[in-house]
C-alpha cells in the first residue's frame, strides 16, 4: 500500500519521529539485568575471569556444542588472538565483502591479508576462488560466514587440508546458526563470535573464540589475559582481551532469550518477504529452511534498472524518512585504510565485490521494531518505487 501524504525528501513529514536503525539492541527484561548486575555488586568481583565469564565459557561451548569457548572483549580482538596464536607469518587468504575488522586483525598479528573477491550467490568467499589465490606464502584461510550463511565449510577445508593451511573463521553473523543441521561453531580450526550490542546475542561488546582444539584453546586462554590463569602455553605474545563480568551477565541473559529474539526476528523477516514480493527491482536475500538462521539481516539486492532508482537513491529518501539503512559493506575491506593507499592492493579489481557494495541495503530489524514498523518500511519502500521519477529529478541523478 503507497503511504498518504508526499515523502519527506518532497517536502513532507519524515515516517518516523525516532530514527529506526539496522541493528538494534535485544535488550532482556530489567528486572534480569538488575538482579544480575546486583550479584556482581555482592560478590565484588567485576573483571579477570569471575564466575559470569566463566559461566558464559561453559553455557557457550553448550550452545554451539564444542569443547571450548573463549569469551574475549569483542569478536575484532578475537580475531587478533587467534590470528595471533597461530604464531605463522605470511598470507591469509579473506574475502573482500566484509567488514573492516576481519581483515585488519589479521594486519594486527603481523599477517598479510590477501583479498579475494566472493560468490554472487552466497557472497561468501568459495574454496574455487580461494583455490586461485594459494601461494607458497599462503598459511591460512580465513572465512566469514556473512549474514550467518555457512562459507564453503567443506571446500575450503579439502583446500586447506590439501594445502596444509590453517582455516579460521569469522562467526560474528553466525550466532545460532547451522551448517549440515549443527550449530556453527565447530568448523575448521577455530571460530569467532561478536556479541556487539547491534548483533542478535548481545552482551554490550562482547565476543567468543570456538574451537575443538585444547592446545589451540590454552593458547587462546594465555594471550586472552595476563592474569595468573590456569592455562601458561607457549604463545609468542599476550594482551587484555578478556570480557569482564558486567558484559558476560549481559550476553548470558541475552544467550537466554535467544530462541524468543530469533522467533521475532524471523518474523518480521517473514514480513519484509510479503510486503516486498513482486517489488521491481528489490529482491530480499532469503535464508534456506533447511539450515537454521538467526534473521538479524534484513538484506535488500537493488537492481537499479529496474527499481528506477540506485541503492544509494533509495538509501537516501529512507535517511530522510529516518529509516536508517546500511550499505554494507561499501566501499569494500579492500578499499578501506590501511588496504586502500598500501602498493600491493592498488588497482586490486573484484567485481563481484564492488558490484554487491554498490546493490545492497540493509533494512532496521530487532527488538524495537513490531509489525506496524515492518509495514510501515514496507509501504515506504512502495511509494518511492512509485515515485521513482519524482525522486530522481529531486536528486539530480541519472537513469
Ligand atoms: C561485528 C563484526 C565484527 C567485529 O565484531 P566486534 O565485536 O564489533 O568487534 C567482525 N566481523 C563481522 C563480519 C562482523 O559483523
Amino acid at each position: 500500500m503507497k503511504r498518504a501524504g508526499p515523502l519527506a525528501i518532497l517536502g513532507g513529514k519524515p515516517e518516523f519521529g525516532q530514527p529506526h536503525h539496522v541493528g538494534q539492541l535485544n535488550l532482556p527484561e530489567w528486572i534480569a539485568i538488575e538482579k544480575a548486575f546486583r550479584g556482581i555488586f555482592e560478590r565484588q568481583w567485576y573483571a579477570n575471569h569471575g564466575p559470569l565469564v566463566n559461566q558464559l565459557d561453559g553455557a557457550f561451548a553448550d550452545y554451539t556444542g564444542v569443547r571450548h569457548a573463549v569469551s574475549v572483549t569483542n569478536g575484532t580482538v578475537g580475531l587478533m588472538v587467534l590470528a595471533r596464536a597461530l604464531a605463522a607469518e605470511g598470507e591469509v587468504i579473506v574475502p573482500a565483502f566484509t567488514f573492516p575488522a576481519t581483515a585488519q586483525a589479521l594486519s594486527w598479528a603481523g599477517l598479510n591479508p590477501v583479498f579475494c573477491d566472493v560468490d554472487p550467490v552466497t557472497h561468501n568467499l568459495s574454496a574455487v576462488a580461494a583455490r586461485a589465490l594459494v601461494t607458497p606464502r599462503t598459511v591460512a584461510i580465513l572465512g566469514v560466514h556473512l549474514w550467518g550463511r555457512a562459507c564453503d565449510p567443506e571446500g575450503l577445508q579439502q583446500l586447506a587440508d590439501e594445502f596444509g593451511l590453517y582455516l579460521i573463521y569469522d562467526a560474528c553473523h553466525a550466532v545460532a546458526c547451522t551448517h549440515g543441521g549443527r550449530r556453527i561453531g565447530y568448523l575448521g580450526n577455530a571460530e569467532v563470535f561478536s556479541f556487539h550490542a547491534t548483533k542478535v546475542l548481545n552482551g554490550m561488546e562482547g565476543g567468543c573464540i570456538t574451537t575443538n582444539d585444547d592446545t589451540l584453546a590454552a593458547k587462546l586462554r594465555t594471550i586472552r589475559s595476563f592474569h595468573p590463569g590456569s592455562t601458561y602455553a607457549q604463545v609468542p605474545a599476550r594482551i587484555n582481551g578478556k570480557m569482564s563480568e558486567a558484559q558476560a551477565a549481559f550476553a548470558l541473559l541475552s544467550l537466554a532469550d535467544l530462541p524468543r529474539n530469533i522467533e521475532r526476528n524471523r518474523n518480521r523477516h517473514d514480513l519484509y518477504r510479503q510486503k516486498l514480493a513482486g517489488l521491481p527491482g528489490l529482491a530480499l536475500l532469503d535464508y534456506p529452511d533447511r539450515e537454521s538462521n538467526n534473521y538479524q539481516y534484513i538484506v535488500v539486492d537493488v537492481d537499479a534498472m529496474a527499481a528506477g532508482l540506485s541503492r544509494d537513491d533509495i538509501f537516501e529518501v529512507l535517511q530522510a524518512e529516518n529509516v536508517v539503512c546500511r550499505r554494507h559493506f561499501y566501499p569494500g575491506a579492500h578499499r578501506m585504510p590501511p588496504f586502500r593507499n598500501a602498493p600491493e592492493y592498488r588497482g586490486l579489481e573484484l567485481p563481484v565485490t564492488e558490484r554487491l557494495c554498490q546493490r545492497l541495503l540493509l533494512l532496521p530489524n530487532g527488538e524495537p521494531m513490531d509489525g506496524d514498523d515492518v509495514r510501515r518500511i514496507c509501504d515506504l519502500l512502495i511509494t518511492i518505487l512509485d515515485q521513482a521519477p519524482a525522486i530522481r529529478q529531486r536528486l539530480g541523478s541519472a537513469q
